[in-house]
């Protein structure tokens, strides 16, 4: 198989995922009682922190997009949570996203006040600002999960293919170009023309962002080794609302 062909397949699987995970959804929803929306609105403090794991942190993401989905959000009371959390957090994960206004990570997987910390950039890579601030979530304030979140249709990701030039712009673009470079094929068209060639790209720059907090991270690496945290991937459809986990 061509590495075109692998890249599309990947595309297509993901796109194949996409429409099977909505069609779950709406076929099997998930009840929600009250009293388990009441619980999940509950502040986090320092024993239920303690308490989540790597996996349950990633499964709360999960359970939290699909509820946004299916508009069953939960609609926290903000300012219970803000008295709540006044005195100290204790997030269970650090979320890496686009600054992109359709995918704010707290609503898109209906987290409330405390729950996560979201970094957010053009593109969701990762610099050592960011990587310091995820040494922060991690090592000093307990977060258990690192999710980096690319989105479909996304504008930097389609600069960054076509090779913009704006003020600083030009620097942030440049942090996405390992990942533009990293998808072969596409000999035809490698512009934001060619949506496929853009996904394939946001698919890699997802997979490359993971890899460089590792590597460029001895404490987070640290930490995944030992099981303390663990490194996700998403990528969220713009169109659907639906978060594909990778
Ligand atoms: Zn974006």
């Amino acid at each position: 198989m061509t590495t075109t062909n692998n890249a599309r397949r990947v595309f297509l699987k993901s796109t194949g995922r996409l429409i099977l995970a909505s069609g779950a959804i709406a076929k099997f929803g998930l009840p929600t009682s009250t009293a388990n929306a009441a619980m999940s609105c509950k502040a986090q403090n320092k024993a239920t922190q303690s308490a989540i794991t790597p996996e349950t942190a990633l499964q709360r993401l999960k359970d939290g997009n699909a509820r946004f989905v299916e508009g069953r959000s939960l609609n926290c009371d903000h300012m219970k949570q803000v008295k709540a959390t006044g005195d100290g957090q204790f997030p269970f994960a650090a979320i890496v996203g686009c600054i992109d206004s359709r995918a704010s990570n707290e609503l898109i997987f209906d987290q409330g006040i405390g729950d996560v910390f979201s970094g957010r950039l053009a593109g969701n890579f990762v610099n050592d600002d960011m990587i310091g601030s995820l040494e922060f979530a991690c090592a000093a304030a307990g977060a258990k999960l690192i999710l980096v979140v690319g989105h479909t249709e996304c504008g930097a990701v389609k600069g960054a293919c076509d090779d913009v030039v704006m003020g600083n712009l030009t620097q942030t673009l440049a942090n996405i170009k390992p990942a533009v470079a990293a998808v072969q094929g596409f000999k035809d068209d490698r512009s934001s023309k060619n949506a496929a060639f853009v996904q394939a790209v946001a698919d890699k720059n997802v997979e490359l962002t993971i890899s460089r907090i590792r590597e460029r991270s001895s404490i987070l690496r640290g930490m995944a080794e030992k099981g303390d945290i663990a490194l996700a991937g998403a990528m969220y459809d713009v169109h659907t609302g639906v978060a594909i986990f990778v």
